[in-house]
């Protein structure tokens, strides 16, 4: 059978990253190997049918910009327009790549699959992970029927709605929480367990002209994060309104409580104008609304993923 393209973007992270030892799986730099140079290493992906590669960006996702997620979007929009792509690889940092999952789902919703993968070891390791977890991306990108924002590692596939990284060392590093991951890679065949993710999950659509207007400009509306904990107060939340904060997502504590102090501040905000959202500190669970509630919740939205949100409602 002839396959269509699947294009493969590269965007930098630690699957590029170059360290002076190949013992070395911590003291490297990000973003350093091309996507090109990345590939020819894997020689099972001769097998896997034709690939347009495209390089976006070389960073550090720690570093990750809106001028790129921009970019990123018009790009991933440019190729599923075209009728001989099947599928979209994009590699990635593993730091910031659930924000950009989630960003992609909701600005592209795309009816095709779109495959984030990443590394947790540079690509001068002993033993990388990152050419397994391509050829694992590929294989998603691949699969009939396959749809959405995901991201792969491990031999896991994750929706963009719940895919966390949970740790700093492990090459199995995201999880998908309570929604359980969508299924597994093994031997290059996806082993399904619940449904590709749907159209409706990146919730608040903005139009791609917004997105492409904005690509220049380094300032989008200006959307933070704040955390309640022990002895928590008021003063970052003045600080920022000073400032002229049009967002905050509060890390609001186990089922979305707040110290009185910090939730007095938050409600002075959102009475000013400000949007405020209160997601949970917690990994797992969601907010559980309550009739009295004078702070919306985030819907199931992690922190990071809440504020991705919340920019994109201001923009649309
Ligand atoms: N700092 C790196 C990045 O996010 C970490 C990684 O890719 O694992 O680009």
């Amino acid at each position: 059978m002839k396959h269509q393209n699947i294009v493969i973007l590269g965007t930098g992270g630690t699957i590029a990253g170059r360290a002076a030892s190949a013992s070395d799986n911590i003291g490297y730099t990000a973003a350093q190997v091309g996507i090109d140079q990345l590939l020819a290493v894997i020689p099972a992906l001769a097998d896997a049918g034709p690939v347009i590669t495209e390089q976006v960006a070389q960073i550090d996702s720690k570093d990750m910009s809106f001028a790129v997620w921009a970019q990123l979007a018009g790009r991933v929009n440019h190729f599923l327009a075209r009728p001989d792509v099947q599928g979209i690889v994009i590699t990635h940092g593993t730091d910031t790549l659930e924000e950009t999952a989630y960003f992609l789902q909701a600005v592209c919703k795309p009816a095709k699959p779109v495959v984030l993968t990443c590394a947790m070891r540079p690509a001068t390791a002993l033993v990388p992970d990152g050419p397994q977890n391509l050829l694992d991306a590929m294989a998603v990108a691949r699969h009939a029927g396959a749809k959405g924002v995901v991201a792969v590692c491990a031999g896991t596939i994750h929706s963009a709605l719940d895919v966390q990284k949970v740790h700093t060392y492990k090459l199995d590093a995201f999880s998908s929480g309570d929604a359980g991951p969508i299924g597994y890679v093994e031997e290059g065949f996806v082993r399904l367990l619940r449904n590709w993710p749907l159209a409706q999950e990146g919730r608040y659509p903005i139009a791609m002209k917004n997105i492409a207007t904005l690509a220049d400009i380094a300032d989008w509306p200006r959307v933070e994060i704040v955390m309640n904990h022990a002895g928590a107060s008021g003063a970052v939340v003045e600080a920022l309104l000073t400032q002229g904060v049009q967002g905050l997502v509060v890390a609001a504590t186990g089922n979305g409580t707040l110290h009185h102090a910090l939730e007095a501040a938050l409600l002075k905000a959102q009475a000013a104008g400000v949007k405020v959202v209160r997601a949970t500190r917690c990994l797992n669970g969601r907010v559980l609304p309550k009739p009295d509630d004078t702070l919306p919740d985030s819907k199931g939205l992690s922190p990071v993923k809440a504020r991705v949100d919340l920019m994109l409602r201001l923009l649309g």
